[in-house]
């Protein structure tokens, strides 16, 4: 780009100074041409006097240096020439200069002179007796004048052309200096040409996206590893999860086929196989619960329900279960009609309604209590049990945690219900609060807006 800018500066001074050199010389050849003419007309004037006093005896031993001086007769004989032989000269009558001297006393032309063979200027002036003194002189051509300031034009023809190249190579490099100093990394941060701010406006708007391209696809990428993460460890628990009930099973059954077991223990023995399968079936049942909640549940119908009525429900088929612990079920409440996904509000109410029996005190009581506020349905579950330890509530509702006390109690479980819930709340987007202390009991309580 520099040195394109540079020719090109080179080329407009190259140009200007050759249409000046031409016009200048114009001017001078015009001037001086001019300066010639009116010096020859006061020589001839003067060369007419000396004549007009001396006749011939004038040009006797006369200087006359470039001036070429020419007498001629009235009749266009010549009587006397400086330059040439006068006997062979033709008759001078029909030259122009001549002829206006003659008829006007003071006449002037220029030609080419055949016999000097270069352009002249010519003068003649009528004398009082009737004949005509002519004075010529070479004209000065533009390439004599050239000549004539030969060496002096020369050297200002170098110096010029010299400026010239020196002054575009230090504007050339001026005007690139700006465009190789652009920081392109804040391109709003540049000054210097105005012209080309909307081009750094557009490389900022550009760079921009590409920063938040970037950002999103390290996001992306981010959220991918984790949910790949989240992935592998959701293997690895469902497959520890499955080798404990399966070792069980696989034990028992081994053992009574091998034929290893008393007739009396056989009995309890397939009871533990049993347990073993259900425990397997439930941890199933979780998995695809939850997967189908992660999935966001899109194929399941939002219908116009009873909190109160499920929550009945939910009790009813724990009621077993509750028997077998010790603990009671009571529902409390009234009838709260609410727009839900009954299959995902019934396993809300399931899972916290199981975990009162399964962690509440041996014959405590487990109230599950329905109440309709003004904008929102609530339901309640308390235990009287153990409660949950500070450190351990924000983790309840992680896939897979289960409490040590629930471990070392042996108390069966997926670690996968409380995650039900808190999905299946998502869905409705109702929220959930959990209140519990040691030896204080546990209270959980969702809430369910009634316009989502
Ligand atoms: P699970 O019951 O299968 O272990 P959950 O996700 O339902 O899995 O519960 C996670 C853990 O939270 C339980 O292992 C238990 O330690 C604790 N927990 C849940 N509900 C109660 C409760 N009502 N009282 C005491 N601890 C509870």
């Amino acid at each position: 780009m520099t040195r394109k800018i540079f020719r090109s500066l080179c080329l407009v001074a190259f140009t200007v100074f050759l249409c000046s050199v031409v016009l200048i010389m114009g001017v001078l050849y015009d001037y001086f041409s001019r300066i010639q003419t009116t010096q020859l007309r006061m020589q001839t004037q003067l060369a007419a006097q000396g004549v007009e006093h001396a006749g011939l005896d004038y040009f006797d031993g006369l200087d006359i240096r470039d001036y070429r001086i020419t007498w001629i007769g009235a009749d266009g004989s010549v009587l006397f020439d400086s330059d040439a032989d006068t006997a062979a000269m033709e008759n001078h009558l029909e030259r122009g200069e001549v002829r206006q001297a003659l008829a006007e006393g003071y006449g002037e032309s220029h030609r080419y002179s055949a016999t000097l063979m270069k352009r002249s200027l010519y003068a003649a002036q009528r004398l009082s007796d009737g004949t005509v003194l002519r004075l010529a002189i070479a004209q000065n051509t533009i390439l004599t004048m050239l000549l004539g300031v030969g060496q002096g034009f020369a050297a200002v023809i170098v110096i010029a052309l010299a400026l010239s190249v020196v002054l575009a190579r230090r504007l050339s490099k001026r005007i690139v200096e700006p465009l190789n100093e652009l920081d392109l990394d804040h391109p709003l941060e540049n000054r210097g040409y105005e012209e080309i701010g909307p081009l750094l406006r557009r490389m900022d708007s550009q760079q921009k996206q590409l920063r938040e391209q970037n950002a999103r696809l390290m996001l992306d990428q981010a959220e991918r590893a984790q949910a790949e993460q989240v992935r592998r460890e959701f293997t690895a628990n469902v497959s520890h999860e499955l080798k404990t009930p399966l070792h069980v099973i696989g034990g028992y059954a081994e053992l009574i086929q091998n034929g290893m077991v008393r007739p009396e223990d056989v009995r309890p023995f397939a009871g533990k196989i049993c347990d073993g399968a259900r425990q397997m079936g439930k941890l199933l049942d979780d998995i695809i619960s939850l997967s189908h909640l992660d999935e966001g549940a899109g194929d399941m119908q939002f219908e116009d329900t009873d909190l109160y009525a499920l929550a009945k429900d939910a009790a009813e088929e724990l009621a077993a279960a509750a028997e077998k612990a010790g603990v009671k079920i009571a529902v409390t409440g009234e009838s709260t009609p609410l727009r839900a996904i009954p299959a995902l509000v019934r396993s809300i109410v399931f899972n916290l309604c199981e975990n009162g029996v399964k962690y509440g005190r041996r014959g405590g009581t487990v109230t599950v209590d329905v109440k309709a506020l003004p904008a929102a349905a609530r339901l309640t579950v308390t235990d009287d049990g153990p409660g949950i330890p500070a450190d351990q509530q924000q983790h309840v509702f992680e896939r897979f945690y289960r409490g040590d006390k629930s471990r070392s109690k042996d108390i069966p479980g997926t670690g996968l219900g409380l995650s039900i819930v808190k999905h299946a709340a998502l869905v409705h987007h109702a929220w959930i609060d959990l209140q519990s202390a040691p030896g204080q009991g546990t209270t959980f309580t969702v809430t369910f807006p009634k316009e989502i």
